[in-house]
């Protein structure tokens, strides 16, 4: 697709396959992936192990306090895959299990760990040739991006994409714990203060509940190609 690079901004609720398309356009285009709901994932493991998190609550000034000795990065492994690493640490299999998963939302509601993040993010996107995938990439973290997407599906079906990535990484789970998961982190998600979940305006919505990933990533790279085509005139 020439020289020309885009950012490509991919928004919607948990579990709908955001994370899956957006590495596989990354890779046809040739462009970085990041999986900006690891980054959020990684501060939680960060509170869980220094007993930020106690039950439900969170001890918010000792985690702001604590941000600046936090590094969050992701690093090659093998050809394809980055690794979240949480101060040089793989941590890319245990940011996927139950506790963090059960307290990303609340700490993500948090402005001072948005900010902390968001920061992060501008930085690696400054050059283009990004995918970013999240909850507010379109509206918040790149409102400029060239393509912005907006990924659904309905629950069940998300429900069971979850089900089988869990498995395949050998993590113990079942559907209620899923679903309750899933719904609980959507309405936090799209409820909090601190940009909230939503459809950018120019964002175009994919309901992936009846396609396939190819069909998926196909329409999306329809998508890209438009956009490259207009900036070339341009
Ligand atoms: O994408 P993933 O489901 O791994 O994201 C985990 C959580 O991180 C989300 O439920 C949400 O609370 C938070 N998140 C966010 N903003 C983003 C990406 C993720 O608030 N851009």
């Amino acid at each position: 697709m020439g020289n020309h690079k885009i950012t490509i901004a991919i928004d919607g609720y948990s579990a709908c396959g955001k994370s899956t398309l957006a590495r596989e356009l990354a890779t046809r285009l040739d462009y970085t992936f990041i999986d900006s709901g690891a980054m959020y994932r990684g501060v939680t493991l960060f509170a869980l192990r220094n007993n930020i998190i106690q039950g439900e609550a969170i001890d918010q000034k000792k985690l702001i306090e604590l941000l600046p000795s936090i590094s969050i990065s992701f690093k090659k492994v093998g050809d394809t895959f980055r690794h979240l690493h949480l101060n040089n640490e793989d941590v890319e299999q245990e940011i996927r299990n139950k506790p963090v998963s059960d307290h990303v939302s609340p700490i993500a509601e948090i402005k001072e760990v948005r900010k902390f993040l968001v920061d992060q993010q501008q930085k690696m996107g400054r050059l283009g040739g990004i995918v970013m995938d999240g909850r507010d990439i379109g509206t918040v973290v790149f409102p400029n991006a060239e393509l912005k997407i907006f990924v659904t599906a309905n629950i069940e079906v998300r429900v069971q994409r979850r089900l089988d990535e869990l498995k395949s990484k050998g993590i113990d789970s079942n559907a209620n714990e899923v679903r309750d998961n899933l719904t609980q982190r959507d309405y936090i998600d799209s409820t909090r203060a601190e940009s909230p979940l939503r459809k950018a305006d120019d964002a175009v919505e994919i309901d992936n509940s009846d396609l396939t990933r190819e069909q998926q990533l196909n329409l999306a790279l329809e998508l890209a190609q438009e956009r490259l085509n207009s900036l070339i005139k341009s």
